[in-house]
Protein backbone atom coordinates (compact mmCIF):
# COMPACT_ATOMS: atom_id res chain seq x y z
CA UNK A 1 0.00 0.00 0.00
CA UNK A 2 1.05 3.40 -0.95
CA UNK A 3 1.56 5.64 1.85
CA UNK A 4 3.02 9.39 2.87
CA UNK A 5 6.39 7.66 2.99
CA UNK A 6 6.12 7.53 -1.13
CA UNK A 7 5.31 10.99 -1.71
CA UNK A 8 8.01 12.51 -3.69
CA UNK A 9 8.01 16.18 -3.73
CA UNK A 10 6.04 18.56 -1.90
CA UNK A 11 5.34 22.02 -2.76
CA UNK A 12 4.29 24.53 -0.33
CA UNK A 13 3.99 28.58 0.16
CA UNK A 14 6.11 30.14 1.42
CA UNK A 15 4.28 32.37 3.69
CA UNK A 16 2.69 29.03 4.85
CA UNK A 17 6.03 27.74 6.64
CA UNK A 18 4.61 28.21 10.24
CA UNK A 19 1.23 26.64 9.14
CA UNK A 20 0.14 23.46 11.19
CA UNK A 21 -0.04 20.93 8.04
CA UNK A 22 2.83 22.60 6.23
CA UNK A 23 5.10 22.03 9.29
CA UNK A 24 4.10 18.55 9.38
CA UNK A 25 5.29 17.58 5.82
CA UNK A 26 8.27 19.82 5.95
CA UNK A 27 9.46 17.06 8.70
CA UNK A 28 9.18 13.85 6.02
CA UNK A 29 12.33 12.64 5.51
CA UNK A 30 12.92 11.96 1.88
CA UNK A 31 10.84 14.39 -0.45
CA UNK A 32 12.34 17.38 -2.15
CA UNK A 33 10.96 20.24 -0.86
CA UNK A 34 10.02 23.47 -3.07
CA UNK A 35 8.58 26.87 -2.00
CA UNK A 36 6.54 29.14 -4.05
CA UNK A 37 5.93 32.87 -3.75
CA UNK A 38 2.31 32.60 -5.63
CA UNK A 39 0.14 30.90 -8.03
CA UNK A 40 2.28 32.13 -11.07
CA UNK A 41 5.26 30.52 -9.79
CA UNK A 42 3.36 27.49 -8.42
CA UNK A 43 2.16 26.94 -11.90
CA UNK A 44 5.66 27.06 -12.86
CA UNK A 45 6.71 24.38 -10.34
CA UNK A 46 4.22 21.99 -11.07
CA UNK A 47 5.71 22.57 -15.09
CA UNK A 48 8.77 21.27 -13.87
CA UNK A 49 7.82 18.51 -10.96
CA UNK A 50 5.66 16.82 -14.45
CA UNK A 51 8.49 16.08 -16.14
CA UNK A 52 10.30 14.03 -13.21
CA UNK A 53 7.08 12.90 -11.36
CA UNK A 54 3.79 11.40 -11.81
CA UNK A 55 0.66 12.77 -10.44
CA UNK A 56 0.50 10.67 -7.64
CA UNK A 57 3.88 11.90 -5.80
CA UNK A 58 3.75 14.93 -5.42
CA UNK A 59 1.55 17.09 -2.71
CA UNK A 60 0.65 20.63 -3.10
CA UNK A 61 0.05 22.33 -0.23
CA UNK A 62 -2.36 25.39 -0.24
CA UNK A 63 -5.22 27.05 0.75
CA UNK A 64 -8.60 26.68 -0.61
CA UNK A 65 -10.84 29.26 -1.61
CA UNK A 66 -14.07 27.23 -2.28
CA UNK A 67 -16.52 25.88 0.51
CA UNK A 68 -15.42 23.39 3.08
CA UNK A 69 -18.42 22.20 4.04
CA UNK A 70 -21.47 21.46 1.76
CA UNK A 71 -23.79 18.47 1.56
CA UNK A 72 -23.65 16.19 -1.25
CA UNK A 73 -24.56 17.28 -4.42
CA UNK A 74 -26.04 13.53 -5.35
CA UNK A 75 -27.71 13.10 -9.04
CA UNK A 76 -30.47 14.15 -10.71
CA UNK A 77 -33.46 11.44 -10.50
CA UNK A 78 -31.71 9.62 -8.24
CA UNK A 79 -32.77 9.72 -4.06
CA UNK A 80 -29.88 10.99 -2.09
CA UNK A 81 -29.15 10.48 1.83
CA UNK A 82 -28.39 14.40 2.70
CA UNK A 83 -24.74 13.41 3.54
CA UNK A 84 -23.05 15.87 4.22
CA UNK A 85 -19.08 16.62 3.27
CA UNK A 86 -15.92 18.02 4.85
CA UNK A 87 -13.53 18.84 2.15
CA UNK A 88 -9.87 18.02 3.26
CA UNK A 89 -8.32 17.89 0.43
CA UNK A 90 -8.60 16.30 -3.65
CA UNK A 91 -6.85 13.70 -5.10
CA UNK A 92 -5.02 10.93 -4.28
CA UNK A 93 -2.42 8.34 -3.18
CA UNK A 94 -3.99 5.45 -4.41
CA UNK A 95 -4.64 4.61 -7.95
CA UNK A 96 -8.07 3.29 -8.88
CA UNK A 97 -9.25 2.47 -12.25
CA UNK A 98 -12.55 3.36 -11.81
CA UNK A 99 -11.95 6.79 -9.55
CA UNK A 100 -13.96 9.89 -10.91
CA UNK A 101 -10.78 11.92 -10.26
CA UNK A 102 -9.29 10.61 -12.82
CA UNK A 103 -11.77 12.76 -15.26
CA UNK A 104 -9.75 15.76 -13.71
CA UNK A 105 -6.88 14.83 -16.41
CA UNK A 106 -5.46 18.53 -16.30
CA UNK A 107 -5.18 18.39 -12.46
CA UNK A 108 -1.92 17.69 -11.07
CA UNK A 109 -0.96 16.65 -7.48
CA UNK A 110 -2.82 15.82 -4.50
CA UNK A 111 -3.94 18.94 -3.21
CA UNK A 112 -3.67 19.72 0.76
CA UNK A 113 -5.64 22.61 2.09
CA UNK A 114 -4.06 24.24 4.45
CA UNK A 115 -6.56 27.28 5.89
CA UNK A 116 -7.81 24.59 8.05
CA UNK A 117 -9.34 27.07 10.37
CA UNK A 118 -11.31 28.01 7.65
CA UNK A 119 -12.87 24.36 7.87
CA UNK A 120 -13.13 24.75 11.20
CA UNK A 121 -14.94 28.11 11.58
CA UNK A 122 -17.30 26.47 8.71
CA UNK A 123 -17.99 23.49 10.71
CA UNK A 124 -18.99 25.37 14.00
CA UNK A 125 -21.70 27.37 11.96
CA UNK A 126 -23.21 23.92 10.73
CA UNK A 127 -23.33 22.72 14.28
CA UNK A 128 -24.33 25.84 16.00
CA UNK A 129 -27.91 25.19 14.45
CA UNK A 130 -28.46 21.53 14.53
CA UNK A 131 -31.27 19.79 15.64
CA UNK A 132 -30.14 17.50 18.95
CA UNK A 133 -33.13 15.26 18.05
CA UNK A 134 -31.88 14.60 14.58
CA UNK A 135 -28.58 12.40 13.23
CA UNK A 136 -26.32 14.25 11.17
CA UNK A 137 -23.83 11.79 9.23
CA UNK A 138 -20.83 14.01 7.66
CA UNK A 139 -17.90 12.51 6.17
CA UNK A 140 -14.25 13.85 4.86
CA UNK A 141 -13.79 10.95 2.13
CA UNK A 142 -15.18 12.26 -1.25
CA UNK A 143 -12.73 14.01 -2.90
CA UNK A 144 -9.63 12.34 -1.30
CA UNK A 145 -9.19 9.25 0.84
CA UNK A 146 -9.85 9.91 4.43
CA UNK A 147 -6.64 8.39 6.08
CA UNK A 148 -4.62 7.67 3.52
CA UNK A 149 -1.95 9.94 4.87
CA UNK A 150 -3.83 10.65 8.49
CA UNK A 151 -0.67 9.94 10.15
CA UNK A 152 1.02 13.02 9.06
CA UNK A 153 -1.74 15.72 8.76
CA UNK A 154 -3.54 14.19 11.91
CA UNK A 155 -6.55 16.46 10.45
CA UNK A 156 -8.69 13.01 11.73
CA UNK A 157 -8.52 13.47 15.35
CA UNK A 158 -8.83 17.09 14.77
CA UNK A 159 -11.81 16.31 13.39
CA UNK A 160 -13.16 13.59 15.73
CA UNK A 161 -12.60 16.06 18.47
CA UNK A 162 -14.39 18.56 16.79
CA UNK A 163 -17.60 16.34 16.58
CA UNK A 164 -17.32 14.59 19.86
CA UNK A 165 -19.35 16.86 22.09
CA UNK A 166 -22.37 16.54 19.26
CA UNK A 167 -23.27 12.35 20.26
CA UNK A 168 -26.23 13.21 17.49
CA UNK A 169 -23.52 13.98 14.25
CA UNK A 170 -21.97 10.75 13.32
CA UNK A 171 -18.61 11.95 11.42
CA UNK A 172 -17.37 9.19 9.60
CA UNK A 173 -13.78 8.55 8.48
CA UNK A 174 -13.66 6.57 4.73
CA UNK A 175 -10.60 5.28 3.50
CA UNK A 176 -8.78 2.17 1.30
CA UNK A 177 -6.25 2.25 3.93
CA UNK A 178 -5.32 0.36 6.70
CA UNK A 179 -3.53 3.55 8.17
CA UNK A 180 -5.65 3.71 11.62
CA UNK A 181 -3.44 2.83 14.22
CA UNK A 182 -2.74 6.63 15.42
CA UNK A 183 -6.15 6.73 15.93
CA UNK A 184 -6.67 3.81 18.19
CA UNK A 185 -5.84 5.46 21.67
CA UNK A 186 -7.95 7.87 21.04
CA UNK A 187 -10.49 8.50 24.46
CA UNK A 188 -13.34 10.15 23.28
CA UNK A 189 -14.78 9.01 20.08
CA UNK A 190 -17.78 10.40 20.43
CA UNK A 191 -20.19 8.51 17.25
CA UNK A 192 -17.48 8.68 15.44
CA UNK A 193 -17.29 6.09 12.15
CA UNK A 194 -14.11 4.36 10.56
CA UNK A 195 -15.38 3.08 7.22
CA UNK A 196 -13.52 1.08 4.87
CA UNK A 197 -14.30 0.74 0.95
CA UNK A 198 -14.24 -3.07 0.33
CA UNK A 199 -14.41 -4.86 -3.03
CA UNK A 200 -13.56 -8.55 -3.94
CA UNK A 201 -9.56 -9.62 -3.83
CA UNK A 202 -9.97 -10.10 -8.29
CA UNK A 203 -11.59 -6.38 -8.32
CA UNK A 204 -9.26 -4.60 -5.70
CA UNK A 205 -6.26 -6.56 -7.93
CA UNK A 206 -7.32 -5.33 -11.25
CA UNK A 207 -8.87 -1.64 -10.17
CA UNK A 208 -7.63 -0.71 -6.71
CA UNK A 209 -3.65 -0.21 -7.65
CA UNK A 210 -1.63 0.94 -4.41
CA UNK A 211 -4.53 0.21 -1.77
CA UNK A 212 -4.76 -1.94 0.73
CA UNK A 213 -5.15 -5.51 0.31
CA UNK A 214 -8.46 -6.81 1.44
CA UNK A 215 -6.52 -8.58 4.31
CA UNK A 216 -5.20 -5.41 5.40
CA UNK A 217 -9.07 -3.51 5.42
CA UNK A 218 -10.41 -6.14 7.09
CA UNK A 219 -7.58 -6.49 9.96
CA UNK A 220 -7.76 -2.61 10.57
CA UNK A 221 -11.76 -2.39 10.68
CA UNK A 222 -11.52 -5.62 13.43
CA UNK A 223 -8.57 -3.41 15.60
CA UNK A 224 -10.71 0.17 15.46
CA UNK A 225 -14.23 -1.97 16.23
CA UNK A 226 -11.94 -3.34 19.80
CA UNK A 227 -10.86 0.04 19.86
CA UNK A 228 -14.51 1.09 20.28
CA UNK A 229 -15.28 2.77 16.84
CA UNK A 230 -18.61 2.10 15.02
CA UNK A 231 -17.83 0.59 11.91
CA UNK A 232 -19.26 0.95 8.44
CA UNK A 233 -18.67 -1.04 5.03
CA UNK A 234 -18.94 0.42 1.22
CA UNK A 235 -19.08 -1.96 -1.44
CA UNK A 236 -19.26 0.35 -4.10
CA UNK A 237 -18.11 -0.16 -6.65
CA UNK A 238 -19.48 -3.33 -7.46
CA UNK A 239 -17.85 -4.89 -10.38
CA UNK A 240 -19.59 -7.76 -11.80
CA UNK A 241 -17.86 -10.70 -13.69
CA UNK A 242 -18.30 -15.00 -13.96
CA UNK A 243 -19.40 -15.63 -10.76
CA UNK A 244 -19.24 -12.34 -9.01
CA UNK A 245 -21.89 -13.56 -6.57
CA UNK A 246 -19.54 -16.07 -4.73
CA UNK A 247 -16.83 -14.01 -4.50
CA UNK A 248 -18.88 -10.81 -2.98
CA UNK A 249 -20.90 -13.82 -0.73
CA UNK A 250 -17.45 -14.52 0.55
CA UNK A 251 -15.93 -11.77 1.29
CA UNK A 252 -19.06 -10.72 3.25
CA UNK A 253 -18.40 -13.83 4.78
CA UNK A 254 -14.94 -13.37 5.73
CA UNK A 255 -15.93 -9.62 6.98
CA UNK A 256 -18.31 -11.02 9.45
CA UNK A 257 -15.57 -13.93 11.05
CA UNK A 258 -13.56 -10.94 11.71
CA UNK A 259 -14.97 -7.76 12.88
CA UNK A 260 -17.30 -7.35 15.59
CA UNK A 261 -21.43 -7.33 13.93
CA UNK A 262 -22.72 -5.05 16.38
CA UNK A 263 -20.54 -2.14 15.84
CA UNK A 264 -21.19 -2.18 12.29
CA UNK A 265 -23.67 0.94 11.82
CA UNK A 266 -24.14 1.38 8.00
CA UNK A 267 -23.10 -0.40 4.67
CA UNK A 268 -23.63 1.43 1.31
CA UNK A 269 -24.38 -0.71 -1.47
CA UNK A 270 -23.38 1.04 -5.08
CA UNK A 271 -22.98 -0.82 -9.09
CA UNK A 272 -20.12 0.55 -11.11
CA UNK A 273 -21.07 3.75 -12.89
CA UNK A 274 -19.49 6.53 -15.20
CA UNK A 275 -20.29 9.80 -16.76
CA UNK A 276 -19.97 10.27 -20.30
CA UNK A 277 -16.80 10.79 -21.88
CA UNK A 278 -15.31 9.16 -18.68
CA UNK A 279 -14.66 6.47 -21.05
CA UNK A 280 -12.18 7.78 -23.15
CA UNK A 281 -10.66 9.69 -20.15
CA UNK A 282 -9.84 5.66 -18.73
CA UNK A 283 -8.65 4.48 -21.93
CA UNK A 284 -5.82 7.06 -22.33
CA UNK A 285 -5.10 6.47 -18.64
CA UNK A 286 -5.12 2.78 -18.60
CA UNK A 287 -5.47 1.10 -22.27
CA UNK A 288 -6.04 -2.63 -21.38
CA UNK A 289 -9.11 -1.80 -18.92
CA UNK A 290 -11.87 -4.07 -18.89
CA UNK A 291 -14.59 -2.52 -17.13
CA UNK A 292 -16.03 -0.86 -19.38
CA UNK A 293 -16.50 -3.69 -21.75
CA UNK A 294 -19.69 -4.79 -19.97
CA UNK A 295 -23.38 -3.52 -21.92
CA UNK A 296 -24.12 -0.09 -19.62
CA UNK A 297 -27.02 2.38 -20.21
CA UNK A 298 -27.22 6.01 -19.63
CA UNK A 299 -29.74 6.55 -16.61
CA UNK A 300 -31.71 9.70 -16.26
CA UNK A 301 -28.38 11.65 -15.04
CA UNK A 302 -26.89 10.61 -17.75
CA UNK A 303 -24.36 8.53 -16.38
CA UNK A 304 -23.91 4.58 -17.60
CA UNK A 305 -25.28 1.68 -15.77
CA UNK A 306 -25.69 -1.98 -15.62
CA UNK A 307 -28.95 -2.65 -16.72
CA UNK A 308 -31.69 -1.54 -13.94
CA UNK A 309 -33.10 -5.31 -13.93
CA UNK A 310 -29.33 -6.80 -13.15
CA UNK A 311 -29.06 -3.75 -10.26
CA UNK A 312 -31.65 -4.80 -8.83
CA UNK A 313 -30.38 -8.49 -8.69
CA UNK A 314 -27.18 -7.56 -7.69
CA UNK A 315 -28.48 -5.52 -4.83
CA UNK A 316 -30.97 -8.27 -3.81
CA UNK A 317 -27.90 -10.82 -3.92
CA UNK A 318 -25.89 -8.71 -1.53
CA UNK A 319 -28.76 -8.47 0.69
CA UNK A 320 -29.38 -11.37 0.95
CA UNK A 321 -25.55 -12.18 1.75
CA UNK A 322 -25.63 -9.52 4.60
CA UNK A 323 -28.33 -11.09 6.27
CA UNK A 324 -27.21 -14.04 6.46
CA UNK A 325 -24.80 -12.69 9.32
CA UNK A 326 -26.36 -8.99 10.52
CA UNK A 327 -29.98 -7.51 10.33
CA UNK A 328 -28.43 -4.36 12.54
CA UNK A 329 -26.61 -1.86 9.95
CA UNK A 330 -28.63 0.14 7.80
CA UNK A 331 -28.43 -0.96 4.21
CA UNK A 332 -28.56 1.99 1.49
CA UNK A 333 -28.05 2.28 -1.85
CA UNK A 334 -25.51 5.21 -3.72
CA UNK A 335 -27.28 7.34 -6.44
CA UNK A 336 -30.45 4.75 -7.41
CA UNK A 337 -33.88 6.03 -8.43
CA UNK A 338 -37.19 5.64 -6.39
CA UNK A 339 -38.34 1.78 -8.19
CA UNK A 340 -34.40 0.38 -7.52
CA UNK A 341 -35.10 0.96 -3.49
CA UNK A 342 -38.21 -0.26 -3.67
CA UNK A 343 -37.46 -3.21 -5.46
CA UNK A 344 -34.58 -4.19 -3.05
CA UNK A 345 -36.23 -2.60 0.29
CA UNK A 346 -39.70 -2.63 -0.49
CA UNK A 347 -39.30 0.82 0.66
CA UNK A 348 -40.70 4.23 -0.78
CA UNK A 349 -38.34 7.34 -0.68
CA UNK A 350 -39.93 10.05 -2.80
CA UNK A 351 -37.28 12.25 -1.24
CA UNK A 352 -34.12 12.55 -0.15
CA UNK A 353 -35.27 13.89 3.25
CA UNK A 354 -37.43 11.05 3.55
CA UNK A 355 -34.58 8.69 3.35
CA UNK A 356 -32.65 10.92 5.54
CA UNK A 357 -35.13 11.14 8.40
CA UNK A 358 -35.52 6.76 7.94
CA UNK A 359 -32.07 6.23 8.07
CA UNK A 360 -31.27 8.79 10.90
CA UNK A 361 -34.12 7.57 12.97
CA UNK A 362 -32.71 4.36 12.79
CA UNK A 363 -29.22 4.98 13.60
CA UNK A 364 -30.71 7.37 16.99
CA UNK A 365 -32.95 4.50 18.18
CA UNK A 366 -30.32 1.44 17.20
CA UNK A 367 -26.95 2.66 18.12
CA UNK A 368 -27.23 6.03 19.85
CA UNK A 369 -29.45 5.69 23.03
S1 LIG B 1 -9.23 5.48 -3.03
FE1 LIG B 1 -11.02 6.67 -3.66
S2 LIG B 1 -10.22 8.72 -4.11
FE2 LIG B 1 -8.47 7.30 -4.06
S3 LIG B 1 -8.13 6.69 -6.18
FE3 LIG B 1 -9.47 5.14 -5.22
S4 LIG B 1 -11.58 5.83 -5.67
FE4 LIG B 1 -10.20 7.57 -6.04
Amino acid sequence: MKSANDIKAVLFNEKEKDNDITRRFLQLKGPYFQSYKDDEELNYNIINLKKIYNSKEVIILKAFKGRFFQTCPGSRGVTCCNYRIVNTGFNCLFDCTYCFLNSYLNSFGILQFTNLEEMYREIDIFLKDIDPDYVYRIGSGEFTDSLMMDNVTRIGENLIAKFVPHGNVMFELKTKSDNIDHLLSIKEKGSTVLAWSLNTERNIERYEHESALLHERIEAAKKAGKAGFFLAFHFDPIIIYDKWEEDYCELIRRLFSNVGRDKVVWISLGCFRYSPGFKDVLREKFPDEELTLEEMFPGIDGKYRYLKNKRIEIYRTMKSCISKYTDKPFIYLCMEGVDVWHSVFNKYYDSSFALENDFGFYLRDTFLK
